[in-house]
């Protein structure tokens, strides 16, 4: 596992602001930020499954779906996805598909499902799931400890 540089603790960051933004409005406190292979931001997500009945928004797909909305299909290529949960088995793919280079998370699966309890979990890892595709994309976490734990205990005791 990589260690963090002080930028990717600002997405992270920005990812888990987002993560407790979509928990204010009824939704699972899940953000995501998507930033190119210069640096710069091209797409932000959070869930919003409860509040539009979607069960496809999760914050990772949300960001790709705006980033290609907005015309910026090309340059998820190689970019780096934070998201202040582990990304799920759906959302794996989808950043496989899209040729993310990069994915770092926060709070891992295990440590969050305990506390978030509602909604399917999976054996299969984010990293598990990358590895058996043929594209090579890094996987980063968990981390930033109970800072990124902090945003699920705050929603689950809503
Ligand atoms: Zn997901």
């Amino acid at each position: 596992m990589t260690d963090l540089t002080d930028i990717d603790r600002t997405h992270l960051r920005r990812a888990i602001d987002l993560a407790a933004l979509a928990a204010e409005r009824g939704d699972r406190p899940f953000g995501a930020v998507a930033v190119d292979r210069d640096g710069t931001v091209i797409a932000e997500g959070a869930n919003a499954v409860s509040s539009t009945g979607d069960v496809t928004t999760h914050a990772e797909l949300v960001a790709i779906t705006v980033a290609t909305a907005a015309g910026k299909a090309e340059d998820l290529r190689g970019a780096t996805v934070y998201a202040s949960g582990e990304p799920c088995p759906m959302c794996s793919a989808a950043m496989v598909w899209a040729q993310v280079g990069r994915i770092v998370f926060a709070a891992a699966a295990a440590e969050f499902g305990p506390i978030l309890p509602g909604g399917p979990s999976f054996t299969l890892t984010c990293a598990e799931l990358v590895a058996s595709s043929n594209v090579p994309v890094e996987v980063s976490g968990p981390h930033l400890g109970e800072e990124a734990l902090a945003v699920f205990r705050a929603a689950a005791a809503r």
